[in-house]
């Protein structure tokens, strides 16, 4: 059986969904190992045309058939809270979540984090936090 590490560079075949969509910045996360509230997650930034054009939906690159993505509409993207939206329902995921270790980055747009939730809800306006951006 083959163990899941997190040392190693992440590649794209490991991006086999996207769980969390982080506000701003439109990264996509891949949560790839979950255990007692810590989730090593595969991130995903945009490519700067994504990130202009404000790319919310799209699971891989931007495609301009997903009607559901602000770049198709020409429309701001309504993510603009520094915290994860669950990605297709863009749903803040609740809790106050730090960031272990830092990013580890390995290419231009692929890093590995580990994001582990310290409470169920935050005291903020969202309900939600992310400690250690
Ligand atoms: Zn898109």
């Amino acid at each position: 059986m083959e163990q899941a590490s997190l040392a190693g560079a992440p590649k794209m075949k490991e991006v086999t969904h996207v769980d969390w969509i982080r506000g701003i910045t439109l990264e996509r996360v891949t949560v790839v190992n979950k255990s007692e509230g810590r989730h090593e997650c595969i991130v995903r930034t945009l490519k700067n045309t994504e990130l202009v054009g404000q790319c919310d939906a799209c699971a891989r690159r931007h495609a301009p058939t997903q009607l559901r993505c602000a770049m198709t509409r020409r429309e701001p993207s309504p993510l603009v809270e520094p915290v994860h939206y669950v990605f297709g329902t863009q749903t803040i995921v609740p809790g106050i979540w730090e960031l272990d270790g830092g990013q580890e980055t390995f290419n231009s747009s692929l890093s590995r984090e580990v994001w582990v939730q310290r409470a169920p809800t935050a005291a903020t306006r969202s309900g939600a936090l992310l400690l250690g951006l």
